[in-house]
């Protein structure tokens, strides 16, 4: 594989850009691999890269049923922040955090990290001790984040609103070194570092049956043939439930859409990532200057992979109050992806009741930015077959246990 680089692009610019390869390879399935990963998202490939990377174990196929990419990862709004209020959850997101700053040069593959900062506005009394307790406890867990009145709030985001009629911005979380990065990238960097550690990523096909004899998990059914295994990581997200019922037990987990939108492009006028929990509403400029809005999830449980117009409605009102530039606009393009809810909005990482298989999911509505710290823990729990410290806190048997970790403020409007 040709590394990625000025010079690359350079000497390719000489016989207009014919040389580059494939990113990643298309193989065949083979009978057997030590490792069978369901799910060619984020999450997925980078369990896959971590893998590889800290434990040297590439014996390693990756199944997708669709493209990689193709689920949530490449349908979300890629907020990247660690803001969160419990200590196992601010741990992994953090390491997440700290990962995505250097991914770029560890998978050699631009994923434009783009740490702009990202404000969550207070406007009720509520939201304010809220935030407050947030940055309080971030600065004991060692993330930087900083409470802020809303003259700053103002001087960050010139195009806001603060004395809106229902709902005053009365301050806001901020955390600079959040941000955003491309999702695409992500994946297709882990996707071609994971091809190039000698692993097969296996589009196209469908995982449908988990095959097991004596309690240990042997392979799985899948539109292609079957596949056998040593060990099998189901991270499918918001189709963990199916992959679950197919290994013989049940999540505590729902499966719901979650929309979002963009805008037409417009000039630069936006260069944090603001998130407004209280109307409901969440929106960053890309670098093609759209602006990008999310909302909520669907009221009702479904797997319909698509947006609704009363969300757009719904949405574009709540955030108007507040940025009033919002009405001016023409929205785009709207689209929906099929998130994971826990109960206490935290994900699982588990081992699970069949021996040999392990699950990763529950990330919802903010798991774009776990991809490198989730990779990272799920690796550990599949080569050592225990979690180690970023995972053991998000064990299935939390909920037999009661020992919730509730992110259900954290995860505010959507993330
Ligand atoms: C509209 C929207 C906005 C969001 N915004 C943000 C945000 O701003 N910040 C943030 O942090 N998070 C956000 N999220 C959440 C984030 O996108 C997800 O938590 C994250 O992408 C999950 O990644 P994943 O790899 O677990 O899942 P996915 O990317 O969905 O990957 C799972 C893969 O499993 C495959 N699969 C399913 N069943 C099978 C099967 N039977 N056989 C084989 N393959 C199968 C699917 O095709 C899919 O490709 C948002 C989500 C949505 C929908």
């Amino acid at each position: 594989m040709k590394r990625y680089s000025a010079f690359a692009i350079a000497r390719q610019a000489l016989s207009y850009h014919k040389g580059w390869g494939r990113a990643w390879r298309s193989p065949e399935p083979r009978h057997k691999y030590k490792v069978v990963i369901v799910g060619a998202g984020g999450h997925g490939l980078a369990t896959a890269y971590y893998l590889g990377k800290n434990f040297g174990i590439t014996d390693v196929a990756i199944v997708e049923k669709g493209w990689l990419g193709g689920g949530n990862t490449g349908r979300n709004t890629t907020i990247i922040r660690s803001n969160y209020l419990q200590d196992p959850s601010a741990a992994i997101y953090e390491k997440a955090r700290g990962l995505y700053e250097t991914l770029s040069q560890d998978l050699n593959m631009n994923v434009m990290f783009s740490p702009r900062g990202v404000l969550m506005l207070a406007q009720t009394e509520h939201e304010v001790r809220g935030y407050k307790r947030t940055a309080q406890a971030n600065a004991f867990q060692g993330v930087e984040t900083e409470y802020i009145g809303p003259e700053r709030v103002k001087e960050l985001l010139p195009i806001i609103n603060i004395s809106g009629p229902r709902y005053p911005v009365l301050g806001a979380l901020w955390q600079k070194r959040g941000g955003t990065a491309r999702h695409d990238a992500v994946a297709w960097a882990y996707a071609r570092a994971c091809s190039e550690m000698g692993m097969d990523i296996i589009q196209n096909c469908r995982v449908t049956g988990v095959d097991q004899s004596g309690g240990q998990v042997t392979g799985v059914q899948t539109t292609r043939g079957a596949i056998g295994c040593e060990k099998l990581a189901i991270v499918v997200a918001g189709h963990s439930g199916d992959l679950a019922a197919m290994a013989g037990f049940r999540l505590p987990m729902e499966s719901v859409a979650l929309q979002a939108l963009v805008s037409e492009p417009i000039k630069p006028c936006l260069d944090v990532v603001v998130m407004a929990n209280t109307v409901h509403g969440y929106m960053s400029q890309s670098d093609k200057g759209e602006m990008v809005i999310g909302g909520g999830t669907d009221g009702f449980n479904n797997y319909t992979q698509r947006g609704s117009f009363h969300h757009i409605e719904e949405t574009v009102r709540a955030l108007i109050e507040t940025f009033p530039m919002v009405s001016r606009l023409k929205m785009l393009r709207q689209w929906g992806g099929i998130v994971d809810v826990t109960g206490d909005r935290s994900p699982i990482i588990s081992t699970t009741p069949l021996g040999g298989c392990f699950i990763n999911g529950g990330w919802g509505t903010g798991g774009f930015k776990s991809i490198p710290g989730s990779g990272w823990a799920m690796a550990e729990l599949v080569a050592k077959g225990e979690p180690g410290p970023l995972a053991a806190e998000f064990g299935l048997d939390r909920f037999t246990q009661g020992r919730f970790i509730d992110e259900s403020v954290a995860a505010g409007v959507a993330h």
